[in-house]
């Protein structure tokens, strides 16, 4: 049915995959975003949000108006170079007109001051952004939530520093991506400040407020870096059940680094809320999970490790358009696989084979390397898509097949990356594999309908 979206041509080099037609209104190539300062006041109990946005950018032309996504807020102020600047909110969509064009290739400045009462957007894809929870908020960001707390240049390729401040309630605790740098208690206020250096797609940011409790699971050494600092940021009745639930958090982490390469951030904190969630979250740094994801089971761990991996998958490595999104979740999904085994939950060999099963009951009307927007989170793009590597790593044989998943993570470290570039990287890792070319092997498995049978 979607067979076809493959042949979609590719938005022209330079543009950085926009405009992009899987989230169309959603960000401009006209300007890139170098840094985003944040500072936010919540008030809880009204669920009102005050904010200032400072953005340092770079005109990719001559600017008359700068474009950004802003959804459910209203914007009070605008300034471009310090000058006041006109702001017309349309929808989702924020225009604003400096008071004198931007040239070509200048840096400038620009802050936009906004308030309202947050809220998720309902699209395609259910409700995504700003969530209030029983005694907090979280910020669900995949794909399009970034705007409902901040102006942004809203696309996967648009990745740039930040600095989070954000003020709550005293007594509650801020969680959001990065290193904390800063912490103080006003009266009934507390403000937490966090620091994103390595470059983060908008919609990877997040902010979790809730009466969280920080544990220190552990610290993963590494050579050249300071240790991985563990961590898990739970609610104080949640403590034991967490400490339970993510024991194996250090050991996945260890596996992946020498699967996948050096963890590519500094920490990695698992964020548990309160309240049940119905599937886990993905964010720079985090991974946020409900009260109901911390059991034994397999079905909780292997999301614990699915999250994780996009770390490498998604975070750091990041697909250039959402067309791309199998280079996350079927990565991710294998990557459960890989955790299955070493855990002694049962071999790759045998997850993919009741993978290759399940998915061959379903119907195989899906391009998981081109699935169309509507389906780009379909089960199928995930465990068709981690079968499409195993078949790679079966053709490859296991020490080029890791050493290509390594090369691919070190090569667009804290960058993008497409199934082209995906492609082009097997057949250089590949060339001494005998008959092997990546795109005879994935073609079927990403861009053709019929499921393959395993290569043997
Ligand atoms: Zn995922």
């Amino acid at each position: 049915m979607r067979q076809d979206r493959h042949v979609t041509p590719a938005p022209p080099p330079g543009s950085g995959g926009l405009p992009d037609p899987y989230t169309p209104g959603h960000g401009s190539p006209d300007y890139t975003v170098a840094h985003y300062d944040l500072d936010l006041e919540v008030k809880l109990a009204s669920n009102r949000l005050a904010g200032r946005a400072r953005l340092r950018a770079t005109a990719n032309r001559r600017l008359e108006t700068i474009t950004l996504s802003l959804a459910g807020l209203r914007v009070l102020k605008a300034q471009v170079e310090g000058a006041r600047a006109k702001a017309v909110q349309r929808g989702d969509e924020l225009r604003i007109t400096p008071a004198t064009p931007v040239p070509e290739g200048r840096d400038f400045s620009l802050e936009v001051r906004y308030e309202g009462s947050p809220g998720p957007t309902d699209g395609e894809w259910g409700d995504v952004g700003w969530e209030e929870l029983e005694d907090g908020i979280l910020v669900a960001g995949q794909p399009v939530g970034a705007p409902t707390w901040f102006p942004c240049n809203d696309h996967p390729s648009q990745k740039a520093t930040f600095r989070i401040s954000a003020s709550a309630d005293a007594g509650y605790r801020v969680v959001s991506n990065g290193l904390v740098v800063g912490h103080r208690r006003k009266a009934s206020r507390e403000t937490w400040i966090y620091e994103v250096h390595e470059p983060m797609a908008p919609y990877l940011a997040t902010l979790l407020i809730g009466r969280f409790q920080l544990l220190e699971l552990g610290r993963l050494p590494r050579r050249e870096y300071p240790a991985v600092g563990v961590f898990a940021a739970v609610p104080p009745a949640l403590r034991q059940d967490a400490l339970t639930g993510l024991r194996d958090q250090q050991a996945m982490l260890a596996l992946f680094t020498d699967l996948f390469g050096p963890y590519p951030f500094r920490d990695y904190t698992v964020v548990v809320t309160e309240d049940e969630l119905e599937i886990p979250l993905e964010a720079q740094t985090l991974s946020i999970v409900g009260r109901n994801h911390i059991t034994r089971s397999w079905e909780s761990q292997r999301l614990l490790a699915h999250e994780l991996a996009h770390q490498w998958f998604g975070n750091s490595v990041t697909a250039r358009t959402w067309e791309d999104i199998w280079l996350h979740e079927g990565f991710a999904c294998y990557a459960e696989w890989l955790w299955s085994e070493h855990a002694g939950q049962g071999s790759v060999a045998s997850r993919a084979e009741a993978a290759w099963t399940l998915v061959a009951a379903q119907r195989q009307d899906l391009a998981v390397g081109a699935p169309g927007a509507a389906m780009m989170f379909d089960d199928r793009v995930y465990k068709r898509g981690a079968l499409a590597l195993h078949a790679v790593r079966r053709v490859l044989g296991d020490d080029r097949f890791f050493r290509a998943l390594r090369a691919f993570c070190e090569e667009n470290r804290h960058a993008n990356a497409s199934t082209a570039d995906f492609l082009e990287l097997l057949d250089r890792v590949g060339a001494g594999a005998p008959g092997f070319e990546a795109h005879a092997v994935l073609r079927p498995w990403l861009f053709e309908g019929p499921l393959p049978p395993l290569p043997a």
